[in-house]
């Protein structure tokens, strides 16, 4: 029998000290990259009523009809945790009523969520991720630098060779005679499906193109259903020539694939995915101009994107390709005598005011053991204080990397070490 007090529930991950570098590491880089875009952090609930996400995300969706972590709580409501981001920041939109700023709205938002998957490499149960979210913006400009923001993350995360891929899933015009002809064309071939692209042919037929059964797929092929893009209207076709358009001119490569539609329900015209060859999808969003009219705001249009950062970041370790700087101990404070204990307090508490990283020894260890310490810790400099060194008001400094030592007065030590130490 498993022991539950032991081992943590499947499908979640402790995230250990030496890996929360790298979290941190990833979050600065989102977090100054969407202040160069002009994004704020939102942050909502971890929890919120299951019907918001039943009709936000979509209810033929595999995230509402399998993969929903949904409980009553102890009032008899159904809860459910975030599957997603996207119905939570466009139910706080509307509940806030940020569109009466009647300006563009940039948000970004990162942490859990979670989906009862079947747990896998790069996949977990609570799962990390970072997004934004764009609203009232209707043109293709807007979009093209949303795609730019997506690639650009995953640049500066250290990732190479990520290809945009591409598509309009058409509006509340076209998607209608899109869904005739493939009602059309599919029905008589319907008992060849699976089942859940018998429902989707119902339901919402375009999402058959995203099945993941062959055979479902040369059922589609040979029904010639045709592809959303074929279908698009006038107003979905310029909007879709307008993003290729300033998309060649940001320089961003990208490829059509009329195959692309999602997971999700409330997509309206773009949508795109980042692959990486090796990788399949990385990121994905995509445009969804109905989603804050049917959660009860005024009709505003919206654009965004996801990344997961689990897998993200197992796939930089995997490629050994990552860019951040590691921020660690700069300086360990050994004390060679027990009298020079309150000296070497002193002493910490002034380098940590002065904003550099400093730790010490906590178990009464010799000198010896101290610097084997420091140099376990990756620490730039030790400080070594002992009997003399108090009565002299001054620190050794050793460099650990280069193994140079030299005696400074205590007053100059935080200066020396902020103009760069002996580099300088
Ligand atoms: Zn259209
Ligand atoms: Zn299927």
């Amino acid at each position: 029998m498993k022991n539950l007090l032991t081992q943590r529930p499947r499908g979640t991950a402790d995230i250990l000290p030496q890996e929360s570098a790298r979290w941190q590491d990833i979050e600065r880089t989102v977090r100054e990259l969407c202040r160069l875009y002009g994004y704020q952090e939102i942050r909502t609930p971890i929890f919120e009523h299951t019907e918001l996400f039943a009709r936000g995300v979509g209810e033929t969706t595999d995230i509402v009809e399998k993969e929903m972590y949904t409980f009553e709580d102890r009032g008899g409501r159904s809860v459910t945790l975030r599957p997603e981001g996207t119905a939570s920041v466009v139910r706080a939109f509307v509940e806030n009523k940020l569109y009466g700023l009647s300006d563009v709205v940039k948000l970004y938002y990162i942490g859990p969520m979670f989906r009862y998957e079947k747990p896998q490499k790069g996949r977990l149960r609570q799962l990390h991720q970072f997004g934004c979210e764009v609203f009232a913006a209707p043109g293709p400009d807007v979009d093209a630098e949303v795609i730019a923001l997506n690639v650009e993350m995953l640049t500066r995360a250290g990732l190479q060779g990520v290809k945009v891929e591409l598509n309009s899933v058409g509006c509340s015009v076209c998607r209608p005679q899109h869904r005739a002809q493939m009602l059309a064309k599919l029905t008589p071939l319907k008992d060849q499906l699976c089942t859940d692209c018998q429902r989707r042919l119902e339901r919402n037929p375009m999402r058959i193109f995203d099945c993941k059964n062959e055979s479902c797929q040369r059922v589609l092929a040979a029904s010639e259903a045709p592809t959303i893009l074929q279908s698009l209207c006038e107003d979905c076709q310029n909007h879709f020539s307008g993003v290729q358009n300033l998309l060649r001119t940001a320089g961003i490569s990208f490829e059509i694939n009329s195959h692309l539609v999602r997971g999700l329900d409330y997509y309206t015209r773009t949508a795109w995915e980042c692959v990486l060859p090796g990788y399949s999808s990385v990121a994905g969003g995509g445009r969804y101009n109905g989603l804050v009219a049917e959660a009860g705001g005024p009709e505003t249009p919206g654009i965004g994107f996801a990344v997961g950062l689990d897998r993200l970041l197992m796939i930089l370790l995997e490629q050994q390709r990552e860019t951040f700087v590691r921020a660690g101990l700069e300086v360990f404070v050994a004390v060679a005598d027990v009298l020079a204990q309150g000296y070497s307090m002193e002493i910490l508490q002034e380098l940590r005011a002065a904003g550099i990283a400093a730790d010490k020894d906590y178990l009464g260890r010799g000198l010896k053991a101290q610097l084997k310490s420091a140099d376990r810790r990756g620490a730039t400099y030790t400080v070594i204080v002992g009997e003399r060194e108090l009565a002299n008001e001054t620190v050794g400094l050793k460099n650990l990397s280069t193994g140079s030592q030299l005696e400074l007065p205590r007053a100059a030590l935080v200066g020396y070490l902020q103009n760069g130490g002996d580099k300088q």
